[in-house]
Formats: structure tokens, C-alpha cells, sequence
């Protein structure tokens, strides 16, 4: 049975995903709102409720590490009650129809790789690790705020946190450094679900763009990067990435590679 759909992708992305050989997927929050994670920004953002800003802060955690963990685990559990959707499982597809696949997320929530993607660059790190707030040393485990008191580093005594980028704070320098790297050899970069404000994140697709990639944003609303875009499905990313998919099928399929 066909699916009923409006979403109609142009000549001009299928003749660039014909001959393409390097691909890159930028993805935020809105890529896993289908999964049930409530986005930052937009309607029924977590914004609404909570002031992340205030929250996630090396601020925050200095002045009140127990609201921050608290948070945290609040959203850890909500995120490990949800499954990727079918907007991850059709990025994973697409990894085998070129060469060079890169997912670069801004979101923390494991999804992508959860879903079996496996060139995921993490830009703002991973809400399931935990490291040392002073030697920045991986620590494994469950913090359980039952006990009233947050675990210390076994090597220097210092508060573990969790292993994601707060505002104000640099992005691990390897993540943004393949990043930048990988945009730039994109002949065809996807924005998917991010408002494209938060930096250096929203300089991404600018760079594939000004490097010759078609640059394609999967978004329902408009954003600050609609009007720059070569082309703007605006559609849940969940719909469009499982046609895009049978597309590529269609295109690709004797090339696929194994
Ligand atoms: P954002 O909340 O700023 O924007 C989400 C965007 O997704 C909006 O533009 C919205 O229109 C769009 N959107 C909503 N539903 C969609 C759908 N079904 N398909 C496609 N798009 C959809 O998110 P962001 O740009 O990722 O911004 C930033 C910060 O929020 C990041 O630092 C990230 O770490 C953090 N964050 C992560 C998660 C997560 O890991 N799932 C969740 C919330 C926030
Ligand atoms: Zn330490």
C-alpha cells in the first residue's frame, strides 16, 4: 500500500544523491521528537516548563548540584523510556548508500546510536556518561540522589557530572574539529530538526554550503536557515527521512554498497 503524502523531493536533490559520494546529516532535538523527548525550543519545548539555561550551567551545578543531577535524572529517565523512531532507523539506511556518512547531532540523547547509526559525531556529548567536574575523567555508574550525596572522583575528588556541553562552555574540540572537517567535503548536507541558533552548530551548514554541498533542511517550522537552504521539506523529520529512503532505493539501489 502506498502511504498518502504531499512530500515530494525535487529533481535537482535526486540527480545530487545519484552521484553523490560524501553525505552529511546535522540533526537537534526535532529529530527525536517523535520519540517523545520534548524539544528546547518550539511548541511543547521543554523550554516552556523548565529554564534549561538556568539548569544547565557550570553555574548551576556550582551553586546547587543537587537541582542539576536532579534534572538530569529526570530527563535520563525519560530518555530511557523512549525508542528511536522512524526518522533514526531511515538515517541508518542511508548510511549504506554512500561512501561517507557522517551524523552530526547536537541532541545527547543516544538515539542515533541506539537506532545502529555508526559515524555519529556528538557535538554536546552524551546525557547517558557521567565525568569528574575537575579532570574531566569518564565515570561509570548511576547517581542515586537518595544517598544525598554526589559521587566524587576516585582520582581527584572532584563532582561527577554529567558528560554533556552546558551553555558557556566549549565544544569537545575533536567533535567540532571532524565536524567542520566532514562539512566541508559534503556534497549534499541535511539540517534536520534544529532551530539553527545554537552555535557553532548553525555555522555547519553555512560551511558545507559555501563548499559547494545542496543544502537540504528537514524542519516543520521555518527557521533562521530556511531562507539559505537549496531546498526545505516542511515536514516531521519522521515522515520524510522513510520516503527519502524508498527514494534512494529507487536511485541507488544496484550501487548500494555493503
Ligand atoms: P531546539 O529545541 O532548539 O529546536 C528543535 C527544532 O526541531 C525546532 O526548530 C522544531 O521546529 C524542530 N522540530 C520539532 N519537531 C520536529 C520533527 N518531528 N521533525 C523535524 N523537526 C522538528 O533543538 P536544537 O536545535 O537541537 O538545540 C539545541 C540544544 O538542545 C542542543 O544543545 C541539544 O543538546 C539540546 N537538546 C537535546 C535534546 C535531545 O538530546 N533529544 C532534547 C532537547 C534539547
Ligand atoms: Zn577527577
Amino acid at each position: 500500500m502506498e502511504a498518502k503524502s504531499d512530500i515530494r523531493f525535487t529533481r535537482k536533490l535526486i540527480e545530487r544523491l545519484a552521484k553523490a559520494y560524501n553525505v552529511v546529516v546535522l540533526t537537534g532535538a526535532g529529530i527525536s521528537a517523535a520519540s517523545g523527548i520534548p524539544t528546547f525550543r518550539g511548541k511543547d519545548g521543554l523550554w516552556n516548563k523548565f529554564n534549561p539555561q538556568e539548569l544547565a550551567s557550570v553555574d548551576a551545578f556550582m551553586r546547587n548540584p543537587e537541582l542539576v543531577w536532579e534534572w538530569y535524572n529526570w530527563r535520563r529517565q525519560l530518555i530511557r523510556d523512549v525508542q528511536p523512531n522512524l526518522g533514526h532507523y531511515a538515517l541508518v539506511d542511508m548510511e549504506a548508500y554512500f561512501p561517507e556518512f557522517y551524523i552530526i547531532t547536537q541532541n545527547v540523547d543516544n538515539l542515533h546510536q541506539l537506532a545502529g547509526s555508526r559515524n555519529v559525531i556528538e557535538l554536546h556529548g552524551n546525557i547517558m556518561r557521567n565525568k569528574c567536574f575537575d579532570c574531566g575523567k569518564p565515570y561509570a555508574g548511576e547517581i542515586r540522589l537518595e544517598k544525598k550525596e554526589i559521587p566524587r572522583c576516585p582520582e581527584c575528588g572532584g563532582l561527577i557530572r554529567p558528560d554533556v556541553v552546558w551553555f558557556g562552555e566549549f565544544l569537545p574540540e575533536e567533535a567540532i574539529r571532524k565536524a567542520q572537517e566532514v562539512s566541508t567535503a559534503a556534497e549534499v548536507f541535511f539540517s534536520i530538526g534544529t532551530s539553527s541558533t545554537v552555535e557553532p552548530a548553525a555555522s555547519l551548514p553555512y560551511l558545507a554550503k559555501g563548499n559547494g554541498a545542496y543544502l537540504v533542511e528537514i524542519n516543520p517550522e521555518e527557521t533562521p536557515l530556511s531562507s539559505v537552504a537549496d531546498e526545505t521539506l516542511r515536514y516531521p523529520a519522521d515522515q520524510v527521512l522513510p520516503l527519502l529512503v524508498i527514494a534512494l532505493e529507487r536511485i541507488r539501489g544496484r550501487a548500494k554498497k555493503n
